[in-house]
């Protein structure tokens, strides 16, 4: 029942772990797919090759989310190739290691630049071309760290926090022109970006303790809710968070 054949979503960081994930499975139910890497064209390259194996058609582009300019690159290919955007996931994203007192701004400005303003930004620009349609939807990749903290990563939770509050605030802004805007919250997923913590076997053993499912989040877990997001079974969701992480932090 779930066919997005037709449509067409930008990935942002769709080149590896949960980007891939999303993108791999929007092309499994239809969807043509737009995805951008930062630095590793390879990498970005298998994924389009796994979504075209399903059928759908995928644009690779370079691009930085932060840079205002690379932005707007992307979103005019997306439209050249494809002449319409239906969904926009903001999956792009850092997380690095900042304790308070010792933290340099550049760490900060980096994290809340990659993490906030690049979905700000590819909001700002796909939103006239989804308003022009009366119809869209935009998925956020927030985090449990927006919802609850992180201590030793102060900038990344409240660049997280900061998307969950944007959400809430352009979700009743965009709803009356058919645009839904809502998040997905990840707790912890195997992915290069949680290699630190998870591909050591005594630390994976302490993070999986504290989840009540006892496994850390697949990149697919993120993707399945995403894939609800952008469906028609989700018509009635604004400005909402799913969490999706097997009971290990009970936040709404
Ligand atoms: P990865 O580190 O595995 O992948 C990050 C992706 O983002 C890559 O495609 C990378 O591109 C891209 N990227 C990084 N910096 C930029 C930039 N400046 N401009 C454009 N693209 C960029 O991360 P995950 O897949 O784990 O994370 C995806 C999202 O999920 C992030 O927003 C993250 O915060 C969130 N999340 C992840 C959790 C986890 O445990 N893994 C938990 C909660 C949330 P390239 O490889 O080309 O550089």
């Amino acid at each position: 029942m779930l066919d997005l054949s037709g449509q067409v979503a930008i990935v942002t960081g769709g080149s590896r772990g949960i980007g891939a994930s999303i993108a791999e499975l929007l092309a499994r139910v239809g969807a043509d797919v737009v995805i951008t890497y930062h630095r590793d064209k390879r990498a970005a390259d298998r994924v389009a090759c796994e979504v075209r194996s399903f059928g759908p058609e995928c644009l690779v582009v370079r691009a930085d989310v932060s840079k205002p300019a690379d932005v707007r690159r992307t979103v005019r290919a997306a439209m050249k190739q494809f002449g319409r955007i239906d969904v926009l996931v903001n999956n792009a994203g850092i997380w690095t290691y900042g304790a308070i007192g010792r933290m340099s701004e550049r760490v900060w400005d980096e994290t809340l630049d990659v993490n906030m303003k690049g979905t700000f930004l590819f909001c700002n620009e796909v939103v006239p071309h989804m308003k022009k349609r009366r119809s869209g939807r935009i998925i956020n990749i927030a985090s449990t760290a927006g919802q609850r903290g992180e201590a030793f990563h102060s900038h990344y939770a409240a660049s997280k926090g900061a998307m969950i509050a944007f959400t809430k605030s352009i979700g009743p802004e965009l709803a009356p022109f058919g645009i839904l805007v809502n998040n997905v919250a990840p707790g912890w997923v195997d992915t290069d970006m949680s290699a630190s913590a998870l591909r050591v076997p005594a630390s994976l053993r302490q993070v999986t303790k504290g989840i009540p499912n006892r496994r850390v989040a697949t990149g697919e877990d993120i993707a399945g809710a995403v894939l609800f997001l952008a469906s028609e079974f989700s018509a009635h969701l604004v400005g909402s968070t799913i969490s999706v992480n097997g009971g290990g932090v009970l936040v709404g």
